[in-house]
């Protein structure tokens, strides 16, 4: 299967799922990723957990983080959902190339929704001479979001380096994308058929997306979580979560949606090209990926 490009209908839309590239989490810069992922898993539980995804917790030394883009075309705009990971390390930055291999120049762009502030999802805001990187866009994200990372208060839980290195990227791809800037601060449409939903708590101004055409829906939940087993344990937050508690609170408010809404659902972090459908499973969800195959 191609791991950059994913192309899929929704309704009359015309999705892709595009690859930014990966990286690789791992200690020294990150901690063991069962620590990074599940913070608070009580180990007894975790162990098994993981032992049934085929992951051994004093073996699981790195986590490889696919990087993934939604690009949509909904017939009247062009938009595109996070620009990656650029200058997180050497498998990343990959977007701009990806989006022309299909056709799609920059400047074809004409809205740039922003997650979040973390540097995997704006490390393509700006181009190499630290330009908006899609100049005809306008780029939108929360309010609570910007203000979290322009504030120059932006304090996390993290250790030192995590933390200069989430503030970096924040300086180099914010500042630069405010004269094309529009922040939202409710649900609103951001253009006919893409809704923004508050889905605070990884930071506190997360957005997801609520995409719908014909009837179909595709439920952007970015980083809401990071790994499938956040579905099947939604309480276990990942150390990057801010706000552990909001963070479970708006994973069962997306995956009940996800539910019932029957929707296809576009997870960030999971394997390329991270679509799924979500099910029940008592109190919590398991996470079936679409099938690529042909
Ligand atoms: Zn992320």
């Amino acid at each position: 299967m191609n791991t950059d490009i994913y192309r899929f209908k929704l309704g009359d839309f015309q999705c892709i799922a595009v690859s930014d590239g990966t990286h690789t989490y791992a200690p020294p810069t990150f901690p063991p990723p069962a620590t990074f992922l599940f913070a608070n898993a009580p180990r007894e539980r975790l162990e098994e957990t993981l032992r049934e995804h085929n992951l051994y917790l004093e073996q699981w030394a790195e986590w490889v983080s696919p990087y993934i883009c939604l690009a949509v075309n909904t017939g009247q705009h062009q938009v595109l959902v996070d620009t990656g990971a650029n200058g997180l390390g050497p498998d990343t930055g990959k977007l701009v190339q990806n989006l022309k291999s299909v056709g799609i120049m920059p400047e074809d762009i004409d809205t740039v929704i922003i997650t979040h502030g973390h540097p995997d999802h704006i490390g393509g805001n700006t181009d190499s001479e630290g330009r908006p990187a899609f100049p005809n866009a306008r780029y939108v994200m929360w309010q609570d979001e910007w203000d979290f990372w322009t504030s120059g208060q932006a304090e996390t839980k993290l250790d030192e380096h995590i933390r200069e290195v989430l503030l970096a990227s924040a300086r180099k791809n914010l500042p630069p994308i405010q004269d094309q800037l529009e922040l939202v601060d409710h649900e609103i449409e951001i253009v006919p058929g893409i809704r923004a939903l508050a889905a605070p708590g990884h930071t506190p101004g997360h957005m997801a997306l609520a995409i719908s055409s014909r009837g179909e829906q595709l439920l952007c939940i970015s980083d809401a979580v990071l790994h499938p087993i956040h579905l099947e344990q939604p309480e276990w937050h990942a150390a990057v979560d801010l706000a552990p508690e909001q963070v479970v609170a708006t994973r069962r408010q997306l995956l009940s949606r996800a539910v019932t809404e029957k929707a296809l659902v576009l997870a960030f972090h999971f394997p390329f090209p991270g679509l799924g459908h979500v099910s029940q499973n008592e109190d919590a969800w398991l996470w079936q990926p679409i099938s690529t195959v042909d």
